[in-house]
Protein backbone atom coordinates (compact mmCIF):
# COMPACT_ATOMS: atom_id res chain seq x y z
CA UNK A 1 0.00 0.00 0.00
CA UNK A 2 1.06 3.47 -0.90
CA UNK A 3 -0.22 5.46 1.90
CA UNK A 4 -2.10 3.70 4.73
CA UNK A 5 -3.89 5.67 7.73
CA UNK A 6 -4.33 3.99 10.56
CA UNK A 7 -6.60 4.93 13.09
CA UNK A 8 -5.85 8.43 13.18
CA UNK A 9 -7.48 10.64 15.84
CA UNK A 10 -7.36 14.68 15.83
CA UNK A 11 -8.82 17.30 17.91
CA UNK A 12 -8.96 21.08 18.22
CA UNK A 13 -9.04 23.11 21.19
CA UNK A 14 -11.93 26.08 20.28
CA UNK A 15 -13.54 28.68 22.93
CA UNK A 16 -17.03 26.10 22.90
CA UNK A 17 -14.38 23.11 23.95
CA UNK A 18 -12.62 20.24 22.02
CA UNK A 19 -13.62 19.81 18.80
CA UNK A 20 -12.95 15.94 17.78
CA UNK A 21 -12.49 16.85 13.91
CA UNK A 22 -11.24 13.52 13.54
CA UNK A 23 -12.24 10.15 15.15
CA UNK A 24 -10.07 7.15 14.71
CA UNK A 25 -10.14 7.16 10.91
CA UNK A 26 -8.39 4.43 8.61
CA UNK A 27 -8.22 4.32 5.30
CA UNK A 28 -5.69 3.50 2.17
CA UNK A 29 -4.88 4.31 -1.57
CA UNK A 30 -2.35 2.36 -3.41
CA UNK A 31 -0.47 3.60 -6.65
CA UNK A 32 -2.40 3.57 -9.62
CA UNK A 33 -5.54 4.11 -7.44
CA UNK A 34 -8.01 6.84 -6.62
CA UNK A 35 -9.80 6.99 -3.57
CA UNK A 36 -12.41 9.22 -3.26
CA UNK A 37 -13.13 10.76 0.79
CA UNK A 38 -16.81 12.46 0.75
CA UNK A 39 -18.56 14.11 2.90
CA UNK A 40 -20.27 17.28 3.79
CA UNK A 41 -17.77 19.87 5.45
CA UNK A 42 -17.07 19.21 9.27
CA UNK A 43 -17.14 16.11 8.28
CA UNK A 44 -13.30 15.64 8.79
CA UNK A 45 -12.29 14.82 5.19
CA UNK A 46 -9.74 17.68 4.75
CA UNK A 47 -8.37 17.31 8.25
CA UNK A 48 -7.63 14.06 7.87
CA UNK A 49 -6.26 15.28 4.61
CA UNK A 50 -3.69 18.17 6.29
CA UNK A 51 -2.72 15.26 8.59
CA UNK A 52 -1.43 13.14 5.88
CA UNK A 53 0.33 15.95 4.02
CA UNK A 54 1.84 17.92 6.93
CA UNK A 55 0.27 21.19 6.73
CA UNK A 56 -2.40 21.02 9.67
CA UNK A 57 -2.07 23.59 11.96
CA UNK A 58 -0.31 22.38 15.16
CA UNK A 59 -1.77 24.25 17.75
CA UNK A 60 -4.95 24.95 17.65
CA UNK A 61 -4.77 21.20 15.73
CA UNK A 62 -3.70 18.15 17.82
CA UNK A 63 -2.76 14.84 16.46
CA UNK A 64 -4.00 12.58 19.90
CA UNK A 65 -3.07 9.09 18.16
CA UNK A 66 -2.73 7.34 15.03
CA UNK A 67 -0.28 6.65 12.16
CA UNK A 68 0.33 7.74 8.30
CA UNK A 69 2.43 5.10 7.03
CA UNK A 70 3.87 6.21 3.16
CA UNK A 71 6.11 3.38 1.64
CA UNK A 72 5.75 1.91 5.16
CA UNK A 73 7.25 5.45 6.94
CA UNK A 74 5.26 6.50 9.86
CA UNK A 75 4.74 10.22 8.55
CA UNK A 76 4.28 11.47 12.12
CA UNK A 77 7.50 10.09 13.72
CA UNK A 78 9.88 12.08 10.85
CA UNK A 79 11.75 15.34 11.67
CA UNK A 80 9.93 18.58 10.06
CA UNK A 81 13.19 18.41 7.92
CA UNK A 82 12.40 15.06 6.27
CA UNK A 83 8.80 15.99 6.19
CA UNK A 84 9.31 19.18 4.04
CA UNK A 85 11.26 16.84 1.53
CA UNK A 86 8.16 14.30 1.22
CA UNK A 87 5.92 17.19 0.59
CA UNK A 88 6.34 18.47 -3.03
CA UNK A 89 8.50 15.63 -3.93
CA UNK A 90 6.75 12.88 -2.91
CA UNK A 91 3.21 14.33 -2.40
CA UNK A 92 1.53 16.78 -3.07
CA UNK A 93 -1.77 18.97 -2.97
CA UNK A 94 -4.08 20.80 -4.82
CA UNK A 95 -6.81 23.20 -3.65
CA UNK A 96 -9.84 24.07 -3.85
CA UNK A 97 -9.38 27.88 -4.48
CA UNK A 98 -6.19 28.35 -7.38
CA UNK A 99 -6.42 32.17 -6.67
CA UNK A 100 -5.20 32.38 -3.20
CA UNK A 101 -3.08 29.20 -3.68
CA UNK A 102 -1.32 30.65 -6.32
CA UNK A 103 1.27 33.86 -5.62
CA UNK A 104 -0.81 36.83 -7.16
CA UNK A 105 2.39 38.83 -7.79
CA UNK A 106 4.68 36.10 -9.41
CA UNK A 107 3.96 34.97 -13.12
CA UNK A 108 2.85 31.19 -13.41
CA UNK A 109 6.20 30.70 -15.22
CA UNK A 110 8.01 31.98 -12.27
CA UNK A 111 5.82 29.71 -9.91
CA UNK A 112 5.63 26.48 -11.71
CA UNK A 113 9.26 27.26 -12.35
CA UNK A 114 10.58 27.38 -8.34
CA UNK A 115 9.45 24.03 -8.23
CA UNK A 116 12.76 23.00 -10.57
CA UNK A 117 14.83 25.32 -9.12
CA UNK A 118 14.24 24.83 -5.41
CA UNK A 119 13.60 21.21 -5.67
CA UNK A 120 15.98 20.33 -8.67
CA UNK A 121 18.56 22.73 -9.02
CA UNK A 122 17.84 23.42 -12.50
CA UNK A 123 18.88 27.15 -13.76
CA UNK A 124 16.22 29.10 -14.77
CA UNK A 125 16.27 28.60 -18.13
CA UNK A 126 15.82 25.57 -18.04
CA UNK A 127 13.24 25.99 -15.21
CA UNK A 128 10.99 27.99 -17.99
CA UNK A 129 11.19 25.40 -20.63
CA UNK A 130 10.25 22.54 -17.89
CA UNK A 131 7.29 24.98 -16.71
CA UNK A 132 5.98 25.39 -20.94
CA UNK A 133 6.00 21.78 -20.79
CA UNK A 134 4.00 21.18 -17.61
CA UNK A 135 1.22 24.39 -19.16
CA UNK A 136 1.16 22.12 -22.36
CA UNK A 137 1.07 19.01 -20.58
CA UNK A 138 -2.40 19.97 -18.68
CA UNK A 139 -3.67 21.54 -21.79
CA UNK A 140 -3.59 25.36 -21.42
CA UNK A 141 -3.39 26.86 -24.74
CA UNK A 142 -0.11 29.07 -25.72
CA UNK A 143 2.17 28.17 -23.39
CA UNK A 144 4.99 30.02 -24.43
CA UNK A 145 3.36 33.10 -24.35
CA UNK A 146 1.04 32.45 -21.33
CA UNK A 147 3.38 31.49 -19.53
CA UNK A 148 4.59 35.10 -18.29
CA UNK A 149 1.38 35.78 -17.31
CA UNK A 150 -0.32 36.53 -13.91
CA UNK A 151 -2.57 34.03 -12.00
CA UNK A 152 -5.46 36.55 -12.49
CA UNK A 153 -5.01 36.74 -16.09
CA UNK A 154 -6.37 33.07 -15.98
CA UNK A 155 -9.81 31.76 -15.78
CA UNK A 156 -11.08 29.56 -13.03
CA UNK A 157 -10.52 26.24 -14.92
CA UNK A 158 -7.31 27.36 -16.19
CA UNK A 159 -5.78 28.58 -12.73
CA UNK A 160 -7.40 24.85 -11.59
CA UNK A 161 -4.72 23.54 -14.72
CA UNK A 162 -2.20 25.74 -13.21
CA UNK A 163 -2.30 23.90 -10.10
CA UNK A 164 -2.63 20.61 -11.16
CA UNK A 165 0.37 21.45 -13.03
CA UNK A 166 2.11 22.89 -9.95
CA UNK A 167 1.15 19.57 -7.82
CA UNK A 168 2.37 17.18 -10.22
CA UNK A 169 6.18 18.94 -11.43
CA UNK A 170 7.99 16.80 -9.51
CA UNK A 171 6.29 13.36 -10.28
CA UNK A 172 4.86 12.97 -6.79
CA UNK A 173 3.88 9.43 -5.77
CA UNK A 174 0.20 10.91 -4.08
CA UNK A 175 -1.95 13.58 -5.20
CA UNK A 176 -4.42 15.10 -2.34
CA UNK A 177 -6.77 16.78 -4.28
CA UNK A 178 -9.21 18.88 -2.17
CA UNK A 179 -12.26 20.08 -3.44
CA UNK A 180 -10.51 20.59 -7.01
CA UNK A 181 -13.57 21.59 -9.19
CA UNK A 182 -15.83 22.96 -6.20
CA UNK A 183 -15.48 26.46 -7.77
CA UNK A 184 -16.06 25.94 -11.38
CA UNK A 185 -19.46 25.54 -13.48
CA UNK A 186 -20.12 21.90 -14.29
CA UNK A 187 -18.56 21.59 -17.98
CA UNK A 188 -15.41 22.52 -16.68
CA UNK A 189 -15.08 20.40 -13.39
CA UNK A 190 -15.60 16.99 -15.98
CA UNK A 191 -12.49 18.43 -17.72
CA UNK A 192 -10.75 19.48 -14.68
CA UNK A 193 -11.73 15.59 -13.39
CA UNK A 194 -10.66 14.15 -16.53
CA UNK A 195 -7.02 15.53 -16.54
CA UNK A 196 -6.79 14.53 -12.46
CA UNK A 197 -7.51 10.80 -14.03
CA UNK A 198 -5.81 10.92 -17.27
CA UNK A 199 -2.28 11.73 -15.59
CA UNK A 200 -3.17 9.61 -12.34
CA UNK A 201 -3.09 6.65 -15.20
CA UNK A 202 0.05 8.00 -17.05
CA UNK A 203 2.27 8.68 -13.98
CA UNK A 204 0.32 5.70 -11.94
CA UNK A 205 -0.02 8.00 -8.69
CA UNK A 206 -1.88 7.26 -5.96
CA UNK A 207 -4.95 10.19 -6.07
CA UNK A 208 -7.42 11.26 -2.97
CA UNK A 209 -9.82 12.69 -4.37
CA UNK A 210 -11.75 14.66 -0.84
CA UNK A 211 -15.45 16.03 -1.87
CA UNK A 212 -18.74 16.50 -0.90
CA UNK A 213 -20.18 15.88 -3.90
CA UNK A 214 -20.94 11.94 -4.96
CA UNK A 215 -22.01 13.30 -8.37
CA UNK A 216 -18.60 14.32 -9.70
CA UNK A 217 -16.60 10.98 -8.62
CA UNK A 218 -18.65 8.28 -9.94
CA UNK A 219 -16.23 8.34 -13.33
CA UNK A 220 -12.81 8.66 -11.52
CA UNK A 221 -12.61 6.93 -8.13
CA UNK A 222 -11.89 3.36 -7.29
CA UNK A 223 -12.93 3.42 -4.47
CA UNK A 224 -14.86 5.50 -1.67
CA UNK A 225 -14.44 6.52 2.04
CA UNK A 226 -17.60 8.60 3.31
CA UNK A 227 -16.90 10.31 6.42
CA UNK A 228 -19.43 11.93 8.77
CA UNK A 229 -18.63 13.32 12.13
CA UNK A 230 -14.75 12.47 12.02
CA UNK A 231 -15.58 9.01 11.45
CA UNK A 232 -15.52 6.63 8.07
CA UNK A 233 -19.31 5.23 8.16
CA UNK A 234 -19.09 3.75 4.82
CA UNK A 235 -16.07 2.49 2.34
CA UNK A 236 -16.88 0.45 -0.90
CA UNK A 237 -15.53 -0.06 -4.44
CA UNK A 238 -17.28 2.62 -5.96
CA UNK A 239 -20.01 0.59 -8.57
CA UNK A 240 -20.92 -0.74 -5.27
CA UNK A 241 -21.71 2.01 -3.98
CA UNK A 242 -23.58 3.69 -6.28
CA UNK A 243 -25.49 0.18 -6.80
CA UNK A 244 -26.44 -0.19 -3.34
CA UNK A 245 -25.36 1.69 -0.15
CA UNK A 246 -25.01 0.06 2.69
CA UNK A 247 -25.66 3.18 5.34
CA UNK A 248 -28.23 5.63 5.41
CA UNK A 249 -26.28 8.92 5.45
CA UNK A 250 -24.76 7.41 1.98
CA UNK A 251 -27.69 6.58 0.84
CA UNK A 252 -28.93 10.37 1.89
CA UNK A 253 -25.79 11.92 -0.22
CA UNK A 254 -26.60 9.72 -3.43
CA UNK A 255 -30.26 10.80 -3.38
CA UNK A 256 -29.30 14.62 -3.11
CA UNK A 257 -27.32 14.15 -6.85
CA UNK A 258 -29.65 16.33 -9.34
CA UNK A 259 -30.69 13.73 -12.00
CA UNK A 260 -31.79 14.57 -15.16
CA UNK A 261 -34.65 11.69 -15.33
CA UNK A 262 -36.39 13.72 -12.39
CA UNK A 263 -36.20 16.96 -13.97
CA UNK A 264 -38.96 19.50 -11.96
CA UNK A 265 -38.83 17.21 -9.08
CA UNK A 266 -37.67 18.98 -5.65
CA UNK A 267 -34.21 17.99 -4.80
CA UNK A 268 -34.19 15.65 -1.59
CA UNK A 269 -31.74 16.75 0.95
CA UNK A 270 -30.73 15.09 4.83
CA UNK A 271 -32.54 16.62 7.02
CA UNK A 272 -30.41 18.84 9.93
CA UNK A 273 -26.99 19.94 10.46
CA UNK A 274 -23.80 18.00 10.65
CA UNK A 275 -23.17 18.07 14.42
CA UNK A 276 -20.89 20.42 16.40
CA UNK A 277 -17.78 18.21 16.50
CA UNK A 278 -17.51 19.70 20.77
CA UNK A 279 -20.74 17.51 21.13
CA UNK A 280 -20.92 15.05 18.68
CA UNK A 281 -24.15 12.94 19.70
CA UNK A 282 -23.98 9.57 21.88
CA UNK A 283 -24.34 6.26 20.14
CA UNK A 284 -24.22 6.48 16.16
CA UNK A 285 -23.63 10.64 15.52
CA UNK A 286 -25.67 10.55 12.48
CA UNK A 287 -28.82 8.90 14.53
CA UNK A 288 -30.57 12.54 15.01
CA UNK A 289 -30.39 13.14 11.19
CA UNK A 290 -31.27 9.10 10.54
CA UNK A 291 -34.75 8.46 8.43
CA UNK A 292 -34.01 4.70 10.07
CA UNK A 293 -32.42 5.15 13.90
CA UNK A 294 -34.22 3.13 16.45
CA UNK A 295 -33.16 3.10 20.39
CA UNK A 296 -29.87 1.23 19.76
CA UNK A 297 -28.69 4.21 17.79
CA UNK A 298 -28.93 6.61 20.42
CA UNK A 299 -26.76 4.44 22.93
CA UNK A 300 -24.03 2.39 21.21
CA UNK A 301 -21.84 3.54 18.28
CA UNK A 302 -21.57 1.72 15.38
CA UNK A 303 -18.58 -0.39 14.59
CA UNK A 304 -17.60 -0.80 10.84
CA UNK A 305 -18.80 -3.79 10.12
CA UNK A 306 -17.86 -5.98 7.51
CA UNK A 307 -20.18 -6.30 4.76
CA UNK A 308 -18.12 -7.65 2.03
CA UNK A 309 -20.28 -9.79 -0.71
CA UNK A 310 -18.21 -10.08 -3.09
CA UNK A 311 -14.01 -9.93 -3.38
CA UNK A 312 -13.75 -5.94 -2.57
CA UNK A 313 -13.60 -5.09 0.89
CA UNK A 314 -16.73 -3.50 1.56
CA UNK A 315 -17.78 -1.60 5.54
CA UNK A 316 -20.62 0.17 6.69
CA UNK A 317 -21.00 1.50 10.37
CA UNK A 318 -24.64 1.06 10.58
CA UNK A 319 -26.43 -1.31 13.34
CA UNK A 320 -28.72 -2.03 10.33
CA UNK A 321 -26.80 -2.16 7.22
CA UNK A 322 -28.48 -5.20 6.00
CA UNK A 323 -31.81 -3.39 6.06
CA UNK A 324 -30.10 -0.34 4.17
CA UNK A 325 -28.50 -2.09 1.94
CA UNK A 326 -31.25 -4.67 0.73
CA UNK A 327 -33.82 -1.74 1.41
FE1 LIG B 1 -29.10 5.34 11.23
FE2 LIG B 1 -28.86 3.78 13.34
FE3 LIG B 1 -27.56 3.19 11.13
FE4 LIG B 1 -26.82 5.27 12.59
S1 LIG B 1 -26.73 3.14 13.21
S2 LIG B 1 -27.02 5.22 10.42
S3 LIG B 1 -28.79 6.02 13.29
S4 LIG B 1 -29.78 3.25 11.42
Amino acid sequence: MLLEVRDLHVEFRTRDGVAKAVNGVSYGVDAGETLAVLGESGSGKSVTAQTVMGILDVPPGRITAGEILFEGRDLLRLKEEERRKVRGAEMAMIFQDALSALNPVLTVGDQLGEMFTVHRGMSRKDARTKAVELMDRVRIPAAKQRVRQYPHQFSGGMRQRIMIAMAMALEPKLIIADEPTTALDVTVQAQVMELLAELRRELHMGLILITHDLGVVADVADKIAVMYAGRIVETAPVHDIYKAPAHPYTRGLLDSIPRLDQKGQELYAIKGLPPNLTRIPPGCAFHPRCPMAQDVCRTDVPPLYDVTDSDAERGSACHFWRECLHG
